[in-house]
């Protein structure tokens, strides 16, 4: 009997069976890109071998103008088929299925030449696009019908008609982008004209045979977005027009507010896609925050859904529904949406990976074969470092020895997990405990390794991370004066007006901290949530835009932040969340103070200036967050020992910059070396 009978359980589409309800949603790794097309194949088989029902491709151009990006990977011509051939044999050898995502980026393109309803140029993109006359509407629907032919001439399964997030489609729908007078915008009936078009004449090009998902918007949180019965009489009539599955889109891009964020609790969306159940005959998949097995089985069982779309928990886990399916789901490795290997990869043109997998996406180039020789590994330190080397050694056969100081596994994972929107933390120390635990490696916590324990081991891994760096401003002995690690975890009661010294992660987690009063926890509370981020009920308000606006719970001190680097706080944080971290504390009161330079703390503050002028802000508390030092009081093993045989990493080798996403990548690579 299985945990999970809703999410294991077959959907019928007709002409073909799907095994379970877990769709792979579409995500952009920008593997295309890269001309691998061997290595795309990997990267979608092991998805299908860890048994995804139906994965969907990022998205693919119909035609250069609707591509996201000049370059980027389309359906376009004979070349593209014959490249994407070698991606569903592969996915089809493993067992999958697969479906090729169309998207026509509409003025979201990033190029001179974005195209779009009406001219008018979007907040995320500096190109104005050109008002599309009638013939070049018509070209974008016969473009896009062709690439879906060429979909299936390439052997997919299916495709996905991206017709959410404020892409080309969505961009029709709504009057906030559709400013157009004649047969093609005005009333909702001639607004969704294009996209149902484009639904009639893909079903058209592919046959009845096939699956064509048509991934609509529910929620668009974006002013003069769809009302929902707009929504409603679009799924209705996408069905009559030849779509199989109704995919839901959650917010556009352009959304102010977030939709994915790990800070965004927890299947915080699918109540929207529930409104929809009963509306459309065909099956309806929800999204958004669905990171484990249970919250999947029970959104299935809720009937908020037939299926549930889960796109980065696949990277995380090629397995996910595998290990579901055995009754291993401890074991799935988390998706704890930081985004940081993912998305922020994505937008800075980096190849996506996953900072709690490092080998999603690189699975051909992190391979991991058995060791040649069986070595005794001693590593040093527990945080994500340690524990990453000590897993991947033992993996691969060798006897690993971890030796942890503290009585407790995580090093700085555990500060991170007790900042409020960083729950999901909690979860990757869960698993990494479950990890060990079912592992060969022998654990010796409350145990700070001696010089004297090591050298009996044939390799050393020297993990032993970071501590907070002593800026060297006058007055930090003073007890007012506390360090981030001591805030964090407790060792000492947050102030009542408090000063941060430092913006960047760490001052930004620290004052996310203090502006929330112990109990005060939006992630997961999803009425507080919506409150927060002024997301209401498509049913009465437009778009899913509350009237009022967002109404976040005021901070329960004062706070500000400060740092020398003249200009924006947060630059140094992910491209794809520092505008969440921004907002929420602005939001809660939070006042920051760039340009500073500090002349000392003292029992009436702290002491700086600023434009020439010094100030003082009276605080009780001044928390430091001015970066890490190394703590590497193990490297001159490296000298004594074998050549070769100790290996620093993480905040040990180098503390710039270092986070949990590099730590885990080199601990791996040092792990696949020995
Ligand atoms: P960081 O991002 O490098 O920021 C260090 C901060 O300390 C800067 O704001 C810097 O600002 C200040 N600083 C540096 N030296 C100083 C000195 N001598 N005196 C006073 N201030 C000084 O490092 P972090 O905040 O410690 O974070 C560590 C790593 O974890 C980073 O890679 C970070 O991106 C990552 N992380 C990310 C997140 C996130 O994205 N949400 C959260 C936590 C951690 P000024 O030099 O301008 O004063
Ligand atoms: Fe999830 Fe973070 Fe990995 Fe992206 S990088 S898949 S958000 S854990």
């Amino acid at each position: 009997m299985t945990a999970y009978p809703h999410l294991l359980r077959p959907l019928d589409l007709g002409h073909v069976t799907l095994p379970n309800r877990a769709l792979m949603g579409s995500m952009h790794t920008g593997l295309e890109e890269t001309g691998d097309w061997a290595r795309v194949g990997t990267f979608y088989a092991a998805r299908a071998e860890g048994g995804a029902a139906l994965m969907v491709t990022g998205g693919l151009a119909p035609n250069p103008e609707g591509a996201v990006l000049p370059g980027a990977a389309g359906l376009m011509s004979a070349e593209d088929v014959a490249h994407h051939r070698q991606v569903t044999e592969r996915v089809h050898g493993a067992g999958g299925l697969i479906a090729a995502q169309i998207l026509h980026a509409g003025r979201y393109a990033y190029s001179p030449d974005a195209v779009a309803p009406s001219a008018i140029r979007s907040p995320i993109s500096p190109h104005r696009p050109r008002e599309l006359d009638e013939a070049g509407i018509e070209k974008q629907v016969a473009d896009i019908a062709a690439a879906a032919a060429r979909a299936r001439e390439a052997g997919y399964d299916g495709v996905e008609i991206m017709g959410s997030e404020g892409y080309f489609l969505n961009q029709f729908l709504v009057r906030h982008t559709n400013r157009r007078e004649d047969g093609w915008g005005g009333s909702y009936e001639n607004r969704m004209r294009l996209p149902l078009d484009v639904v009639r004449r893909v079903r058209w090009a592919v046959g009845p045979d096939f699956i064509v998902i048509f991934r609509l918007s529910m929620i668009d949180l974006v002013p003069d977005g769809s009302s929902w019965d707009e929504v409603v009489t679009l799924a209705r009539a996408a069905e009559a027009a030849g779509a199989s599955i109704l995919n839901t889109g959650i917010g556009w891009h352009e959304a102010r507010i977030p939709t994915i964020a790990t800070s965004v609790p927890r299947r915080a969306f699918a109540w929207v896609t529930k409104r929809l159940m009963g509306e459309v005959g065909i099956p309806v998949v929800t999204s958004n925050r669905i990171n484990t097995p249970e919250i999947a089985e029970e959104v299935l069982a809720e009937g908020c859904a037939d299926m549930v779309s889960m796109a980065r928990p696949f990277l995380a886990d090629p397995d996910f529904v595998a290990k579901a399916a055995r009754g291993e789901a401890r074991r799935i490795a988390p998706c704890i949406a930081c985004n940081q290997a993912c998305l922020d990869h994505t937008f800075s043109m980096k190849l996506t990976s996953c900072l709690v997998n490092p080998r999603a996406c690189h699975e051909t180039v992190l391979a991991a074969p058995p060791a040649a020789a069986a070595k005794t590994v001693a590593v040093v330190g527990a945080g994500p470092a340690g524990l990453a080397a000590a897993l991947e050694a033992d993996r691969r056969g060798h006897a690993v020895t971890l030796f942890e100081a503290e009585p407790e596994i995580g090093g700085q994972l555990r500060l991170a997990a007790r900042i409020p929107g960083k729950e999901e933390f909690r979860g990757l120390l869960d698993w990494y405990a479950t990890e060990l635990a079912a592992s060969g490696v022998a654990l010796r916590l409350g145990r700070s390794a001696a010089e004297e324990d090591l050298p009996e081991f044939d390799e050393l891994v020297i993990a032993t991370g970071v501590r907070p760096r002593d800026p060297g401003i006058p007055g930090t002995g003073l007890p007012q004066a506390v360090d981030y690690a001591e805030l964090l975890s407790g060792a000492v009661e947050p102030g009542q007006r408090v000063a941060v010294i430092g913006g960047g992660g760490i001052g930004f987690d620290v004052a996310e901290f203090l502006a929330h009063a112990p109990g005060d926890r939006p992630s997961q509370d999803p009425e507080a949530w919506r409150r927060e981020w002024g997301v209401g009920d498509p049913l009465q308000d437009r778009g899913g835009l509350r009237p009022g606006g967002a109404q976040p719970a005021p901070a329960p001190r004062e706070i500000t932040m400060f740092q020398r680097r003249p200009g924006k706080f947060g630059a140094t944080l992910g491209k794809t969340t520092g505008w969440i971290h921004r907002s929420s504390l602005r939001a809660r009161g939070v006042k920051m103070e760039a340009g500073v330079e500090y002349l000392g703390i003292s029992p009436e503050g702290l002491r700086y200036a600023k434009s020439g002028e010094v100030r003082t802000y009276p605080a009780d508390q001044i928390v430091v967050c001015a970066g890490q030092d190394p703590v590497d009081s193990l490297a001159r093993l490296a000298e004594i020992r074998p050549e070769g045989r100790t290996h620093l990493v993480g905040g040990a080798l180098s503390a710039k910059g270092i986070d949990a996403k590099r730590a885990i990548l080199q601990a791996v690579r040092v792990a696949l070396k020995i």
